[in-house]
């Protein structure tokens, strides 16, 4: 008998993983479970032509390696793209659809099913050599290998907000958008938030003629970087093995790790020093406008060695304990998330000319309160005492990663409800106990978190499911 395997969740990451099951006669069927069609899942399932990209066509791509997938797609229908490009998402929902049916209809061709159950997954349950898998509708589907692949779809909630979570003047997502644009035209909107969904937020709300006029507000107040690619390189540019020989101990962590970026930069842009490369200036819309001239102009070479750096940094830490993982981590959260987390240049220009307008503006701190009125609307307190009069609030303000955890009843709990955290071991196995062989169950893109520092990206997932469908390939 062959292995069926159960794949819970449909977004980018489930089709990666399922174009990676391996061909042959080992596998007898495939149950997706997800709540909506294969392929459409949250960041690419959208159809608003506004929302483009944060990566370049070149490494959004269902594989990692080889060309890229998305770039072959998109030429073959026409569309004038090059690898550079930062295209909309709704056609890497195409793309990923448009892979899935195709995989479906070569693995129906060498006998193995595939089958879509509609439903949310709640827990996998161990029985035997087989795993139970039990749905939000009460059915129970079972299969001998799990494969998780979680998206982002928990919005986090300030504390600010939390009191008032079921307030109709307050979206608690910016998603879906069309609650956006349904929003009075002449509204003021604060939005908390100043990242990659907030900027999609901004840049909806103040579309075409719009009267709106948007607060954008988060504790660091600075918006992403700004770059016009983000491409494998044509040859490497970083000293890869040096930075993997990088002790995460050490002290002195910060200047090795600059000193690698610095020589990569020196080869690949001599003439220009790091600091020549980025603004350090302090107001957020001098910052964005220095950072948008110096992308545009060329001068922002610091961008052609991010796809090399978000790789290495997910294999130095694949080894790490959790606790090493979070030490490194947090002392580099800001370089993270401003320029691996960089705005595609079309993006910045849109934020700069509705800052030039007046009709955004990214306040330098968060509200002291924030508090619905009696007659409607809401009164924002800020630091020092001034107070404004909002139409709207919207929060933007980034996701919960999926929560793997067990529980007492023996079983993994999807939605955090378990009690315990799940490992997940290097080879992205789940397990209860790190000191024990990983489960057959194993944990794909934002679900494998706890092992993979950069998984807000395809690529980290499509490494991910090349790895597992590696696995899944021996007896
Ligand atoms: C706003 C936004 C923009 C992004 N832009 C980019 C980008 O430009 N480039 C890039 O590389 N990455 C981007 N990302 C990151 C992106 O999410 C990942 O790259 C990932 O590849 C998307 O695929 P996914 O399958 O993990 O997630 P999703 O597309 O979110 O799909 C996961 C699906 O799993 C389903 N699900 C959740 N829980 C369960 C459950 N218990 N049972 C069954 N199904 C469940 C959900 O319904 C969800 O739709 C973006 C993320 C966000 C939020």
């Amino acid at each position: 008998m062959g292995k069926d395997v159960i794949i819970i969740g449909g977004g980018a990451n489930a089709v990666s993983a399922y174009t990676r099951i391996p061909a042959g006669p080992g596998i007898s069927s495939v149950t997706f479970v997800a709540p909506h069609p294969i392929g459409l899942g949250g960041a690419f399932g959208t159809t608003d032509p506004e929302l483009l990209c944060n990566t370049s066509v070149d490494v959004t791509s269902l594989d990692p390696e080889g060309a890229s997938g998305l770039l072959t797609y998109l030429t073959a229908r026409g569309w004038p793209t090059g690898r550079d490009d930062f295209v909309p998402r709704y056609l890497v929902g195409q793309y990923c659809r448009e892979r899935y049916r195709q995989a479906r209809t070569a693995a129906h061709e060498r006998g193995t099913t595939t089958r879509h159950l509609t439903a949310r997954a709640r827990t996998v349950r161990r029985d035997g050599d087989r795993y139970t898998v039990r749905l939000d509708d009460g059915r129970e589907v079972t299969g001998s290998d799990v494969l998780v692949c979680l998206g982002l779809d928990r919005p986090r909630l300030p504390d600010q907000l939390r009191p008032h979570r079921a307030h109709p003047e307050l979206l608690t997502s910016p998603y879906p958008i069309r609650r956006l644009r349904a929003l009075p035209t002449d509204a003021t909107v604060l939005l908390y938030g100043t990242k990659l969904s907030a900027i999609d937020a901004a840049l909806v709300l103040l579309a075409g003629d719009s009267g709106r006029r948007v607060v954008m507000t988060s504790p660091s107040g600075a918006l992403p970087a700004v770059r016009t690619r983000l491409c494998r390189p044509d040859k490497a540019l970083l000293e890869t093995d040096r930075w993997l020989a990088l002790d995460p101990r050490s002290p002195y962590l910060d200047t090795q790790i600059t000193r690698i970026l610095v020589s990569a930069l020196s080869r690949h842009a001599p003439r220009r020093g790091l600091g020549r490369q980025t603004s350090t200036a302090s107001t957020p819309a001098t910052r964005l406008a220095e950072e948008l001239h110096l992308a545009t102009t060329g001068a922002a070479a610091w961008q052609d060695v991010i796809a090399e750096t978000i790789d290495t940094i997910n294999e130095w830490a694949a080894p790490w304990s959790p606790q090493t993982r979070t030490d490194v981590l947090s002392r580099f959260r800001e370089p993270i998330t401003r320029y691996i987390s960089a705005i595609p240049a079309a993006n910045a220009r849109r934020l700069a000319a509705h800052q030039a307008t007046g009709a955004l503006h990214i306040a330098d701190a968060m509200p002291k309160q924030v508090r619905p009125r009696p007659d409607g609307g809401w009164l924002v307190r800020w630091p020092g005492g001034r107070e404004e009069h909002v139409d709207r609030v919207v929060c933007a303000a980034g996701y919960h990663a999926p929560r793997l955890t067990w529980g007492d009843d023996g079983a993994l709990h999807l939605d955090g409800s378990g009690g315990t955290d799940a490992h997940i071991t290097e080879d992205l196995r789940v397990t209860p106990d790190p000191s024990v062989p990983g489960e057959r169950v194993w944990a794909i893109g934002a679900a494998a978190h706890r092992r993979t520092p950069i998984v807000n990206y395809l690529r980290t997932a499509a490494f991910h499911a090349r790895e597992v469908g590696a696995q899944l390939a021996r007896p």
